[in-house]
């Protein structure tokens, strides 16, 4: 069974556990709230979880709460004591809101606190989900445990790979303006689309926010000051100092270059071979992403309900029509005006790669049959296609910037319609921006880097790291397409630039070379 078949199995099986718990097994509503009685209404004398993350008031005394606030059923139930309280979560259930009004305020000059109700933790539902919610982390543990020695490995290898061409100045400018000219283009359109039809607001995704959300008020001077690390090895040790890694991993990428014989070759074997053996060890951790996906959704759908998958399927459409319009819109415009050549009979040409992308959900492992492909079917020179495509593979990834712009800004949608979160201002939006950037230049291109990437954004942003791992969900068909995406804009910019070089090749892609069987593309 291919691995895709058996994520998608798995998947299924972890929502379906999650909708049988959900169904058999009791949980009542949670909200972690004693009030004792009070002149005017109830004191809130203790506050765990649900009630301690909500804005709620140790000894401040509330005369009541809201229900189905907003909805045509909104109902004020005054509150004198304990029993009253329990009285109305009795018809609560899980996942609902509460809101109280303090005494003395009405509800038009103050606005109440809400808390989301959660499940209770004696009861059975969340005795059970505790042994999915262990593997659950430790697998979320073992991505971001890839983290630093991937990124590391997979730039510097990439970046001193280029040294050793002629024309390296050229080509590289060439190179480096595609790549970056793509991946901007085609973060703008995640940005509007996503800001456009906000899927993240008011979404039921059962996550808690943590204390302090969306409140960074780092400007954007200040994330390019961090990126130069004061000191390598502190900045290794934080998976959030990502852009600092990438900033000096680019930068040991050149000097490798610059380092002279017999260091420089030294020094790109030892790289070579590192990042090789990281991505063995990836794969061996993405082997584990079926029972991962498994555990997470039991976890998700066992605790929240099936009702988490109707947002993120709207999260998921925006996903897949803003990559569709970079596959079918912008990469075509680039190839037809740029390129000055038929996008349509260079996409029939690349379709080998193009599948190999979609089956395997990675540029890396695609890479062989990009190279082969682009040379043999696109007829582009080996010069060309040897310098641009490795380095393509890792750090052009036009798919996965988009998605993480539009799942950082989903997620940060979401946490800003929960009471007390802020939406994103316009420069933490710019912030976005770059970090997307940098995140795509980051990810190896390997399945679900995208998410992890994920995870150092959400981080430099101080929105909840939770997030992401409710979006590894769904992650599977979207990453399917982004690493298309990439492949396919590597490939563009392949042709692009060979025809900025003078070759005539890519005019007269679609056809397999005298000698080369049909098909063996
Ligand atoms: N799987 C993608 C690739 O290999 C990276 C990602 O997860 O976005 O290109």
């Amino acid at each position: 069974m291919g691995f895709h078949w058996k994520v998608l199995v798995w998947m299924l099986a972890g929502v379906l556990v999650g909708l049988g718990l959900q169904a058999f097994v009791e949980a009542e509503a949670h909200s972690g709230a004693t009030f004792r009685g009070a002149e005017g209404g109830v004191e809130l004398v203790d506050a765990v979880g649900p009630a301690q993350r909500s804005a709620l008031v140790r000894g401040k005394v509330y005369s009541g709460l809201l229900t189905e606030r907003g909805q045509d059923d909104e109902r004020f139930h005054p509150l004198a004591n304990q029993a009253d309280f329990e009285a109305v979560l009795a018809d609560a259930e899980n996942g609902d809101v509460l809101w109280f009004v303090a005494r003395g305020e009405s509800e038009t000059t103050t606005e109440p606190t809400p808390v989301t109700l959660g499940i209770d933790p004696e009861s059975d539902r969340a005795r059970m989900l505790a042994p999915f919610q262990f593997i659950g982390s430790i697998f979320l543990a073992l991505l971001k445990m890839l983290i630093v020695p991937l990124v590391m490995s997979s730039i510097i290898t990439g970046v001193a790979g280029i040294g050793s061409m002629k024309d390296l100045r050229r080509l590289g400018g060439k190179t480096f303006a595609y790549y970056i000219t793509t991946s901007l283009l085609a973060i703008l359109v995640g940005q509007v689309l996503v800001n456009l039809v906000r899927p993240g607001e008011g979404a039921q995704l059962g996550l808690t926010p943590n204390a302090a959300i969306g409140r960074t008020d780092e400007n954007f001077i200040d994330i390019l000051l961090r990126m130069v690390p004061e000191n390598v090895v502190s900045a290794m040790t934080d998976n959030a100092a990502m852009l600092q890694i990438i900033f000096f991993a680019l930068l040991v990428g050149y000097f490798i270059t610059q380092a002279g014989a017999p260091h420089s070759e030294r020094l790109l074997g030892f790289f070579e071979s590192f990042f090789a053996m990281m991505m063995k060890m990836a794969e061996g951790v993405l082997k584990l992403l079926p029972y991962g996906v498994f555990a997470l959704l039991v976890q998700v759908v066992g605790s929240t309900g099936f009702d988490v998958f109707k947002p993120l399927l709207l999260y998921m459409a925006v996903v897949t029509v803003a990559l569709l319009i970079h596959i079918g819109v912008t990469l075509p415009l680039l190839l037809r005006f740029v390129g000055k050549m038929s996008p349509w009979r260079w996409a029939k040409a690349m379709s080998p790669a193009l599948l190999t992308a979609f089956s395997t959900s990675s540029s890396s492992m695609t890479l062989p049959v990009t190279l082969k492909t682009v040379e043999h079917r696109g007829r582009v020179s080996n010069k060309v296609t040897s310098f641009t495509l490795p380095l393509g593979a890792t750090i052009n990834m036009d798919g996965t910037a988009l998605y993480e712009c539009i799942g950082v800004i989903f997620l940060a949608q979401y946490y800003a319609s929960l009471p007390g979160g802020i939406d994103l201002t316009m420069t933490q939006q710019a912030t976005v921006v770059l970090l997307a950037l940098l995140a795509s230049i980051g990810a190896a291109g390997i399945p679900s880097a995208g998410l992890v990437m994920m995870l150092t954004i959400l981080s430099a942003l101080n929105l909840p790291v939770e997030g992401a791992a409710l979006l590894l969900a769904v992650d599977r068909p979207l990453d399917m397409l982004r690493t298309v995406t990439n492949v396919w804009s590597d490939t563009c910019g392949a042709a692009i630039i060979a025809r900025s070089e003078g070759e005539l090749g890519p005019l007269e892609a679609g056809e397999e070379p005298p000698g080369v069987p049909a098909g063996a593309g």
